[in-house]
């Protein structure tokens, strides 16, 4: 090894016995099958969300239209992309700098994805045959925040509000209908101890169809529901 990769390395172990994730120290992170640029600005992708593409991906028609909302580095819309090459994919993040960085990735894997800086659904067209979202939902209080690589992570990417944490998750089915065509779907990754809660959110709004996917632990951790197209 050159000196300089030595310096460099031991640079890296520092970074890493300080708690930081390995994922922002080498700026790179696999997620179904494909590398993702990664910076301190978004969530570090997860295999947990690999179950929210694989609950979204049946839904999403070969020309379909979908929209990622707080897409983070991109990885849940990329990942669909790299599936649906005919379909039509829009990604939103309230942080300019996560759009940035899903435009690169965009880029470096050759796909396809219009994107928009804004605020949930606010300020958005559609309608969208499918919505998809993997908000942050962990409760303000949660002792995990101050544990671990959620050190390191954007808190805006994680928290969800007090309470049990699930006030983005109500807004975003509350307003999802408005941006969603009759019969298009609606599908939100969450904690593995909110799925009935988050069943009830979309079962009150008027979704049908309702159902939970579980992660490979075995917990519930997405929900999909269809939107039947009547008045919202
Ligand atoms: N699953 C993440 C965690 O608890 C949180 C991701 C999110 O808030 N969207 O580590």
């Amino acid at each position: 090894m050159d000196p300089s990769a030595g310096t460099r390395l031991a640079a890296w172990i520092h970074r890493r016995a300080e708690g930081e994730p390995v994922a922002y120290i080498l700026g790179r992170r696999g997620f179904w099958g494909l590398d993702f640029e990664v910076t301190p600005d978004v969530l570090v992708p997860r295999p947990d969300t690999e179950t929210l593409v694989e609950a979204a991906l049946p839904l999403v028609a070969d020309e379909a239209s979908v929209l990622d909302v707080g897409t983070g580095c991109g990885n849940v819309v990329l990942a669909l992309a790299s599936e649906r090459p005919r379909a039509q994919f829009t990604a939103t993040d309230i942080d300019p700098a996560c759009i940035a960085l899903c435009r690169r990735n965009a880029a470096r894997l050759g796909l396809a994805v219009t994107t928009r800086i804004a605020d949930g659904l606010d300020g958005l067209d559609g309608p969208f045959d499918v919505v998809v979202g993997n908000p942050p939902y962990v409760d303000d209080a949660d002792a995990r925040l101050g544990q671990g690589d959620l050190r390191f992570e954007p808190r805006r990417a994680l928290v969800g509000g007090p309470n049990g944490g699930l006030d983005v998750i109500a807004r975003l089915i509350r307003k999802a209908p408005d941006r969603l065509a009759t019969g298009g779907w609606l599908c939100l990754e969450h904690g593995d101890e909110q799925g009935d809660e988050v069943a009830s959110l979309f079962e009150d709004r008027g979704f049908v169809d309702i159902r939970g996917h579980m992660d490979l632990a075995n917990r519930p951790r997405v929900t999909v529901g269809r939107w039947h197209g009547g008045t919202s």
